[in-house]
């Protein structure tokens, strides 16, 4: 029989619309859920919508309509936001559902016939923002909250409290006895800190009078509730608590995954309100950083956000996905800028793996009639890269298991960098000039061919539309890959090997970026090597367009570095025009002035001037770019300051 496993994100509260904050939670569940998968477990995937609460109201009054007019159009941009990334939930639920609400008020009254909610009059300090009354040991020493920067005001009112300091001494033990119950451990140990001094009562309604917007509760209309206590009762009822069939069968493998801004509630209220209504604890509470953007936590509160979906369309959904589950070290926060994920996927994606699939596929066409080689005889390289491979996707699947998705994909690219080395150690383009060696040519490119294999089969869960394209690059259909068949020599001699297309065509550094490499920065540009792959199957410029373009050769007459810049030359070029023009480039990583000097450079001419620090550009250079060294292009010795390239 196989494993079962139930995996959530948090309900989102539709009081804004979906950032990066959000999409991270979502695509990270949605590799577990794949990986889950992959292993042979039958997982389910729960994501949706929190409705309810004051902040909607006033949103909805705000926008000048009905607040549930107001939340179906926003649950309707979350659950919109998913598709395109690649997020593939079983179930979607919004606490507004009648089901859900039926269920929350089922729980209310189980807990207040048990005597565990009663009523009395509290006078606090309230913040408007978190929705609820602050602990003075919670306010930062201005006297603010500390998520919204703002003091919370003082209010008095009758509202129902949960008993929840009832349940301090067994929370305690709780934790303290299951450290498995959450991870990172550190946010356990947090949990338990902040048990070290009282536990207070929850306050867990708002009177009709001052907050319609929410689950009336079943023992008195004119409250309703807390909008936490409601929400959080999502997950069990999402499978239908307290007797369907799937709430049995999934809800003892229930793995929460949150952003660590909400560990109190799901640490702290949530086992409490479970032990309360007789639900079983969940298995495990994941806890996830913050994305981080100058410094400080990408949050509406503070409006700093990135849209998830313009990195997407610079560096492709798949690629986004990678991005994301491999630069966040899983439980701690990391940094988000778009020239990390840039150098992330012209790294790990463009120039290792993108160039093994590649280089392995066109070293086999050419050498064996298009088709996947024969293997022969192994020799001691192919045996370790194997046993390599066999620990490899075992660690692998350990990794993904305790919640490490970073590291399990910093391991798949060692493992695609293995490859890479077997190869450059085999010399296989060598090898085919030398027809006795045929049989180990085969061999080498058939390792090749298979280990890659295994990778496109480890990196399924993260992009899945990309490794089914790889897959039928290696000739296999789209199907993801079973567990099983990640093993060394499970690829078939003789399969057709379509030819390949570039799976990561490397990327160019924004212009907005402080640092370029500015070479190819500038404008109007003759299309570099990936474009124009591209163009060759696809449309392609025009013979008018690129005639327009003009190139003509240059001597470099002086040169210096550009003040403040560790990337840019300013170099004084001759064209034979009576005058030098003044052009930057970014090369100064790769050449001194000194070395500069004296070289016939290749220049696009009539490039509008533009200024680049400061420096006044009237042209560029044309320089070759393997993806590592720049390497400025050179005309021949005698070659005249002027001449046309055509
Ligand atoms: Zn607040």
């Amino acid at each position: 029989m196989s494993k079962t496993f139930y995996i959530t994100t948090p309900i989102y509260y539709v009081n804004s619309h979906p950032h990066i904050g959000h999409a991270y939670t979502t695509i990270a569940t949605d590799v577990f859920t794949r990986y889950r998968r992959l292993f042979g477990e039958e997982a389910y995937f729960l994501t949706g919508t929190d409705e309810h609460g004051q902040k909607i109201a006033e949103s909805a009054a705000q926008a000048g309509i009905d607040p549930q007019e107001f939340v179906n159009r926003m649950a309707g941009e979350f659950r919109e936001m998913w598709p395109p990334l690649h997020i593939a939930h079983d179930q979607f639920i919004r606490t507004t559902d009648p089901e859900h609400k039926s269920r929350v008020q089922a729980v209310l009254q189980k807990i207040h016939n048990q005597g565990e909610i009663y009523l009395k009059e509290y006078e606090g300090l309230y913040c408007v923002g978190c929705e609820r009354f602050l602990d003075e040991s919670e306010l930062t020493p201005e006297g603010d909250c500390p998520d919204h920067q703002k003091p919370p005001q003082p209010h008095k009112e009758r509202n129902y409290f949960f008993r929840m300091s009832a349940y301090q001494e067994w929370l305690v033990q709780l934790l303290e006895g299951n450290p498995e119950l959450v991870y990172p451990g550190r946010y356990r140990n947090e949990l338990l800190r902040f048990l070290e001094a009282p536990l207070q009562d929850l306050c867990i309604s708002r009177p009709k009078s001052r907050l319609s917007w929410g689950i009336k509760l079943p023992f008195d209309r004119d409250f309703v509730t807390y909008v936490w206590f409601d929400a959080l009762l999502n997950y069990p009822n999402a499978l239908g608590w307290p007797d369907a069939p799937r709430y049995q069968k999934f809800w003892p493998h229930c793995h929460h995954i949150i952003g660590k801004d909400i560990l109190k509630t799901h640490g702290i209220y949530w086992p409490c309100m479970l032990k309360s209504a007789g639900i079983p604890m969940f298995k495990k509470l994941v806890v996830h950083g913050h994305w981080v953007i100058g410094g400080s936590k990408m949050s509406k509160s503070l409006g700093n956000v990135v849209s998830p979906l313009d990195m997407k369309a610079r560096l492709g959904v798949d690629a986004l996905r990678y991005f994301l589950l491999r630069e966040m070290s899983f439980g701690e926060d990391a940094n988000f800028t778009e020239a990390l994920a840039l150098a992330r996927y012209n790294g790990d994606l463009a120039n290792n793996l993108g160039n093994l699939i590649s280089r392995s596929i066109t070293l086999s066409r050419r050498n064996f009639d298009g088709q996947v080689p024969p293997c022969g005889e192994l020799t001691e390289l192919e045996t370790n890269l194997r046993r390599e491979f066999t620990e490899g996707v075992g660690r692998v699947q350990e990794l993904v298991l305790v919640f490490q998705p970073h590291r399990a994909l910093e391991l798949v690219t060692q493992l695609s960098s293995a490859v890479n080395k077997y190869i450059d150690e085999h010399k296989p383009w060598k090898l085919a000039k030398e027809p006795e060696q045929h049989e180990l040519l085969g061999t080498v490119l058939y390792t090749a061919l298979d280990s890659t294999r295994i990778l496109v089969g480890l990196l399924q869960p993260v992009m899945p539309e990309k490794m089914a394209e790889a897959q039928r690059l290696f000739g296999m259909s789209e199907q993801p890959l079973a567990f099983e068949q990640l093993v060394p020599g499970a690829l078939e001699s003789g399969t057709p090997l379509p030819e390949p297309a570039p799976l990561f065509p490397k990327l160019q550094m924004p212009p907005t970026e402080p640092a370029p490499k500015p070479v190819k920065k500038q404008q109007p540009k003759p299309a570099p090597k990936q474009q124009a792959d591209a163009v060759t199957s696809g449309n392609g410029i025009g013979m008018e367009t690129f005639q327009q373009i003009r190139l003509k050769v240059g001597i470099v007459r002086k040169c210096r570095r550009v003040e403040k810049s560790d990337k840019l030359l300013v170099s004084q070029i001759d064209l034979g025009e009576g005058r030098l023009r003044s052009i930057v480039s970014g090369v100064a990583e790769f050449y001194t002035p000194e070395q500069m000097v004296g070289k016939r450079v290749v220049v696009v001419a009539n490039l509008k001037p533009v200024k680049l620090r400061g420096e006044l550009s009237e042209g560029m250079l044309l320089a070759l770019d393997d993806g590592t060294t720049i390497t400025v292009l050179e005309a021949a010795k005698t070659t005249a300051p002027g001449t046309p390239i055509r």
